[in-house]
């Protein structure tokens, strides 16, 4: 059993839906899928090193979380129900400000298995301690966009120092030579980057040909504040500071309106959606998400953190999204189950810059397995329509990454360590907060 986890092999997937249609997936020992389609089976069961039967599951690709601060599982379900400016200040905060490396490592893995175990096999993170972080990407096996938050707050001396600490990941990131993990810049937010700051990330991410990650228009509030500092709404800003790219992902936009939206269409801005976050902390706006659609930016879709969600579940949030987008707008006929599904698969690999995203031969083979012999999944009417609005992460079997076997029949070796490991790292951290 051991030798199927974790490698590249050839691998035959037999007996699966794509599209709709009956079919079998080959992946090759190199990682990336050979065949798709019927009778693929016959020409290629001689070739594989293990043969996984599909038992009739839906095949999809991996699916892409383009938002996420994947340490904050260890603050799971530590304050909820909070002013959005007192759970920063008064628990988030004060509890972040005792996090050490292991403690990044342990919250990284513990998220990294969630999304293992739910179907997501590509995450854009933002954090620190990042060297921890990827530590525990490679371990997992997925893939993932790693960017140190970089927050200068107005002052000239900080900037020099988060300037080196974006140097010093990327230099780490590339010298690992892990082709799942890659680095990105990442300026917090308009509200916590100087113009100064900004610049230097839009200049240092163009010259590394990497991508860039930031926050942009949660809040009513830093929309206002950022006219009343800078004369301008926060896009036209982070326009200016050349922030905005085809490289770059901005999370939330909540409170874009319509000419900032038409101006990320035209920059060919990847805008990730995150609902759910934005619904407990009660942002009271939702994305603009057919601004964005109609003026050509690429909308994906994102969890945030752990402490704001909470948890890593890209089904879950795929639905939250397509609801949310019908309530807020009073208008059922927004985000269709496919258009929200394409959002947590190709739109979000595009954002990142993957060739993953969708199932086709030649791309690299990120695989999940949805169970249909399920209650979520029966009947099968619509294939689209259960994966969107009825099933979660729970009904996903198997995953597999750059052709790698993560979970088989929902077992994921490792597993107990992980979660005895975050949960003592999550106590400790309270202890040492709560004894300060
Ligand atoms: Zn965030």
């Amino acid at each position: 059993m051991d030798d199927i986890f974790g490698r590249q092999q050839a691998i035959l997937i037999a007996d699966v839906q794509v599209n709709g249609k009956n079919a079998d997936i080959f992946v090759r020992d190199d990682g990336t899928i050979g065949a798709i389609g019927e009778g693929v089976r016959k020409q290629h069961t001689g070739e594989a090193d293990i043969i996984i039967d599909g038992n009739g599951a839906i095949a999809l690709p991996g699916l892409v979380n383009t938002h996420t601060h994947a340490a904050m599982s260890l603050l799971r379900g530590y304050a909820d129900d909070m002013i959005l400016q007192d759970w920063l200040s008064q628990k988030i905060w004060p509890l972040e400000a005792h996090l050490t490396p292991p403690d990044v490592y342990w919250g990284t893995k513990l998220a990294c298995l969630e999304m293992i175990r739910t179907g997501t096999t590509a995450f854009n993170d933002m954090y620190f301690m990042m060297e921890e972080a990827a530590r525990a990407v490679g371990e997992a096996g997925i893939r993932a966009v790693l960017s140190y938050g970089f927050i200068d707050l107005f002052d000239a001396g900080k900037r020099e120092a988060e300037c080196r600490a974006t140097e010093n990941l990327v230099r780490h990131i590339r010298s690992l030579d892990n082709p799942r993990i890659t680095a990105a810049a990442g300026p917090h937010a308009p509200y916590t980057v100087s113009p100064d700051g900004l610049k230097w990330c839009a200049e240092f991410a163009r010259e590394e040909k990497i991508g860039i990650h930031i926050h942009l228009s949660e809040t009513e509030k830093e929309v206002n504040d950022c006219i009343a500092q800078h004369g301008k709404r926060p896009a036209v800003l982070l326009d200016e500071c050349g922030i905005l790219t085809p490289r770059t992902v901005a999370a939330h936009c909540c409170w874009l309106d319509e000419a900032e939206c038409t101006l990320l269409g035209k920059r060919g801005v990847s805008a990730s959606h995150n609902p759910t976050s934005n619904m407990k902390l009660a942002t009271n706006r939702a994305m603009p998400w057919h601004w964005l659609k109609d003026a050509g930016a690429n909308v994906c879709l994102g969890t945030d953190g752990c402490a704001s969600n909470n948890n890593l579940d890209m089904f879950e949030e795929a639905k939250t999204a397509a609801i949310l987008q019908k309530f807020f707008w009073n208008n059922p006929t927004l985000l269709p189950a496919q258009e929200a599904l394409a959002m947590a698969t190709a739109n979000g690999a595009r954002g990142l810059g993957l060739a993953t995203g969708r199932l086709l031969p030649g791309t690299p083979a990120d695989i999940i397995l949805v169970a249909v012999h399920e209650a979520c999944n029966t009947p099968l009417h619509n294939a689209m329509s259960n994966i969107v609005y009825s099933c979660n992460g729970g009904a996903v079997e198997t995953t597999i990454c750059d052709g790698r076997v993560l979970m088989l029949n929902r077992e994921v070796p490792g597993e107990k360590e992980i979660l005895e490991g975050a949960s003592a790292a999550a106590a400790d951290l309270v202890r040492r907060a709560q004894s300060s």
